[in-house]
């Protein structure tokens, strides 16, 4: 069952009606209590719905006595960054066309610290992935690249840090267009590599269409309809090698140019997979009409997400060095709070449909 979140009610539809809307933290703490428990409390630990409301905010489960927290257990729990901070940096992440990079956020919201920042963006980050998503179907392309390094050629440009061997693969539709796609780093380009690729992102009786690269063989014995496009069959043709694979070789130059251009090329080989998971959420909703709706989609998301540690974010590597913030900066961001809103959320229900 999908619910239809309508414009105006359930999301707002411009920046003057978010701004109307979350002016304090708890019109921003209300909001979410909506999207995580829409039908009333529901417990955590034991799955009972119904429950108290207690004085300071908590809920308490009527089934097990356990006491929560509407953000308990999600990634707003135990962040020390307001909740109208959230939902702005979330208003931004999700409504800008391209995104946003740390530096932009930690411009636009006057916080001081880049590491809050950037915290807050890879945590909006990690809950892009939904857990059960579907594989791509249809005629779906796939292909490897390289993403990441300098690139060369450019004047002084020295590679620092090597390239990360990413694997693409993307829906076709006729009589043309593209679908939805995936992207994610490989290991390296062998078979167990590549089909393990195909596997965990294409439906089996898709049919697959690789370019003539051995590794690929053996994927009809999975299930998938195989057809290897050959270098010299697209020569003999008379095009061009890059029109062997038109669509990743479409979507994997948005990706570079989206990083290049939104990040400015800053992302390094240890984050490099949640860069892609937001490249590729943006691009599977490319025609959605409304961006307030993806705004939606995020939180909805990110209060079914359990929480990101700074640890975990940082376990890889650390965020690049930046310059030392301003003095008056330092600390954690203030609440961005005005005077209270009028909750249009409540004021509806949603509609199920589906
Ligand atoms: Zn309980």
């Amino acid at each position: 069952m999908d619910h239809q979140p309508l414009a105006g009610t359930h999301y707002p539809r411009s920046v003057g009606e978010f701004q109307a809307w979350f002016r304090t933290d708890g019109d921003c703490l209300d909001y979410l209590e909506w999207l995580r428990w829409p039908n009333g409390f529901a417990c955590p630990s034991c799955n009972h719905c119904g429950g108290w409301r207690l004085g300071d905010g908590r809920f308490m489960c009527a089934g097990c006595g356990g006491r929560t927290s509407v953000t308990a257990g999600t990634i707003f729990d135990r962040t020390r960054t307001p909740l109208t901070v959230w939902l702005t940096a979330c208003w931004l992440f999700a409504t800008g066309k391209d995104g946003i990079s740390a530096l932009s956020l930690k411009r636009t919201l006057e916080i001081g610290s880049y590491q809050t920042v950037w915290a807050m963006l890879h945590r909006l980050r990690s809950v892009l992935v939904r857990p059960g998503r579907e594989r791509l179907a249809g005629t779906v392309e796939v292909d490897e690249t390289y993403i990441g390094g300098l690139e060369s050629g450019l004047p002084g440009g020295r590679a620092h840090g090597k390239k990360v061997l990413v694997g693409i693969a993307v829906e076709i539709r006729e009589p043309r267009g593209f679908g939805r796609c995936r992207m994610l780093p490989l290991a390296d380009a062998s078979t167990a590599s590549l089909h393990g690729f195909v596997r965990d992102h294409v439906e089996p009786g898709a049919k697959v269409i690789t370019d003539g690269w051995q590794a690929y063989r053996g994927l009809e014995k999975l299930g998938y309809g195989h057809e290897r496009r050959r270098q010299w069959a697209a020569q003999a043709g008379g095009e061009e090698s890059g029109d062997l694979l038109p669509a990743v070789h479409r979507v994997a130059s948005l990706a570079k140019r989206w990083l290049l251009g939104t990040h400015q090329g800053s992302v390094d080989d240890a984050h490099l997979t949640s860069y892609l998971d937001e490249f590729v959420f943006r691009f599977n909703r490319r025609r959605s009409g409304s961006r307030g709706m993806l705004f939606y989609r995020v939180l909805e998301l990110a209060v079914a997400h359990a929480p990101v540690r700074y640890e975990q974010l940082i376990a890889t590597r650390r965020p690049r060095a930046m310059p030392p913030a301003p003095p008056q900066g330092r600390g954690h961001p203030h609440s961005m709070e005005r005077p209270p809103a009028n909750r249009p959320w409540r004021a509806a229900t949603l509609g199920y449909s589906g």
